[in-house]
């Protein structure tokens, strides 16, 4: 986005080009920031002024409100520039900062791999909640992406042993780092492949977990412009009902799954009844539960295969 635009549509002058301001400090740009990312539709615009801001300093946030008065350098002002210009055309703070944190770890994040979001951490509860009784559980996940659900069940539980797959390669390499930097990466297998297909039939797991695309392919647009814009559609888009993924775990899981093993994906806030269905009659899986997220909506379904 050009200078032109930020400018034109700026509640007030961008700083540096305020002239009767000599001195701009970290309280005088979050607050112009604040205003202006507000403007381009920024759902929390003075939090993404801080983190963007923290990160152009080097610092941490809070340290941010320990120096309010602190001038920025006119490279630190161009620097900042930048970020925030990016952020108005809407592009997420995670792949502005190129990290984003999941289960208290960061997870190193780019274009082309699904920034983690909070909700996904009630799945990576509901594996933990099913493997707890277990010595040494075998875990498969599909989709791994940046690596963020197996990530966090290794580091909970060390002794699991996890294969993780993603169909894109390149996606693998970012999970591949993020288990590295988490320290866990002896207890995590990648493998770049579709579905089951890497598995010879009586290979089995104690569960198969998965956050699959499975957003109805024309809602997509109607989602927020960073994620419509910046993020993998093939991460989201579920084919036309959605359940086009959750429909192939479900029928194929079963083959992979010990006796009491366990299926644990993420739904859509409509799909409980649907996805219900599918686990019953495609996955003959039994004691299909759905836990809901902080604000009530159903967001993982786990079914147990029949003894
Ligand atoms: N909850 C995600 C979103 O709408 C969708 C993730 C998915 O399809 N797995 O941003």
């Amino acid at each position: 986005m050009g200078s032109t635009t930020l400018n034109r549509t700026a509640p007030t002058l961008m700083p540096e080009e305020n002239t009767e301001k000599s001195r701009w400090t970290v309280r005088d740009v979050v607050q112009w920031t604040t205003a202006y990312l507000r403007s381009k539709g920024v759902t929390s615009p003075r939090l993404d002024s801080e983190v963007l801001l923290a990160h152009a300093l080097g610092v941490d946030r809070l340290s941010l409100y320990m120096d309010l008065d602190r001038p920025l350098t006119p490279t630190e002002r161009d620097r900042y520039r930048d970020l925030v210009r990016r952020r108005a055309g809407r592009e997420p703070v995670a792949l502005i900062t190129q990290t984003r944190e999941f289960w208290s770890i960061p997870f190193r994040v780019r274009r082309g791999v699904l920034i983690p979001r909070p909700e996904t951490e009630i799945l990576v509860e509901c594996v933990l909640a099913e493997i707890r009784q277990i010595p040494s559980p075998e875990i498969l996940e599909i989709g791994t992406g940046s690596g963020a659900v197996a990530v966090a069940v290794a580091r909970e539980m060390p002794e699991a042993r996890i294969v993780a797959t993603d169909i894109d390669p390149a996606v693998i390499q970012m999970a591949a780092l993020n288990s590295r930097q988490a320290g866990v990466s002896s207890s995590i297998r990648l493998v770049a492949a579709d579905l089951f297909s890497p598995f010879r039939p009586g290979t089995r797991f104690d569960v198969i977990c998965s956050n699959p695309p499975y957003v109805p392919t024309k809602e997509i647009a109607l989602l927020e412009p960073e994620i419509v814009l910046f993020e993998p559609h093939s991460a989201l888009d579920g084919g036309p009902d959605g359940l086009d993924l959750i429909r192939k775990l479900a029928a194929g899981a079963p083959d992979y799954l010990k006796t009491s093993g366990a299926l644990i994906m993420e739904i859509g806030d409509q799909q409980e009844d649907c996805a219900t269905a599918l686990l019953t009659s495609e996955g003959c899986l039994r004691d299909v539960r759905v836990f809901r997220d902080l604000a009530g909506r159903p967001r993982v379904i786990v079914g147990k295969v029949s003894p």
